[in-house]
């Protein structure tokens, strides 16, 4: 009898231990947050399956040799052209900015509503190994959920640019911009890929557009935006055999 209630209560207390072991790795892991060093790209796995797993991964080195010519079903049809409402916010890793009415893109008969954009502090998409100064990304989402990301490459030119301006001065704060104003003249020139957000958890079926023609930000602009943050760029991923489409 004794040697079952002994049975019994060893059990129970391995079954209370393991439980709080695991409540207390759930608490831990839930505490560690990802980031660009410690916790960086390389342990991104540990925040989002995807990050580690995924075969068609963003961002990418473009090797502009190697493109096809696009496939007319993708062609952007771009609408950035309202003035939004906007909201400044630093998330942790990039200044972004979340808008109530940035316009849409058409691809294929699916409209794609901007949501956001947000800055990398050196661009994260490379054009021939070329890492350019910063890169907007404008992020879109359909009625479906399905996201699409324009790349706008920025480079340190004499000429600033309004939207980051404007950004610049409203951190923590509600405002009006254009985003279309980030985009360059040419919006008809364009590598496109399949990828993924650039982020943990990494998830796939992105459709990424880059814009061939580069935009300027001045020296200053540049600057004041690396203060916030200036390491938050992934490394280029595998291509894996993808297609990049070219425009
Ligand atoms: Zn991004």
């Amino acid at each position: 009898m004794n040697k079952i209630l002994l049975a019994f209560s060893t059990a129970t207390l391995l079954w209370i231990t393991s439980g709080l072991a695991e409540e207390h790795h759930a608490r831990a892991t839930h505490e560690v947050h990802w980031d660009y060093d410690k916790n960086g790209p390389d342990r991104w796995g540990e925040f989002g399956e995807m990050c580690g797993l995924g075969k068609a991964q963003s961002p990418i080195n473009i090797i502009s040799k190697q493109t096809s010519n696009l496939d007319n079903i993708n062609t952007i049809f771009l609408n950035e052209s309202l003035q939004s409402k906007a909201s400044v916010v630093d998330n942790g890793h990039a200044i972004q900015v979340n808008v109530d009415n940035g316009g849409t893109v058409e691809v294929d008969g699916v409209e794609y509503k901007l949501v956001q954009f947000h800055f990398h502090g050196k661009s994260e998409e490379q054009i021939d190994g070329k890492q350019y100064d910063l890169v907007a990304h404008m992020v879109h989402k359909s009625a479906f959920g399905s996201l699409l990301v324009i790349a706008v490459l920025f480079e340190e030119g004499k000429s600033s640019n309004p939207v980051i301006q404007t950004m610049l001065n409203s951190v923590g704060k509600s405002t009006q911009l254009n985003p279309a104003n980030l985009l360059p003249k040419n919006t008809g020139s364009y590598y496109h890929f399949m990828g993924s957000l650039t982020t943990p958890p990494c998830s796939e079926n992105v459709k990424w557009y880059v814009m061939k023609e580069v935009q300027n930000a001045s020296k200053e602009q540049i600057a004041a935006l690396r203060k916030f943050y200036n390491h938050n760029y992934r490394p280029v991923q595998p291509l894996n055999g993808r297609v990049v489409e070219s425009k």
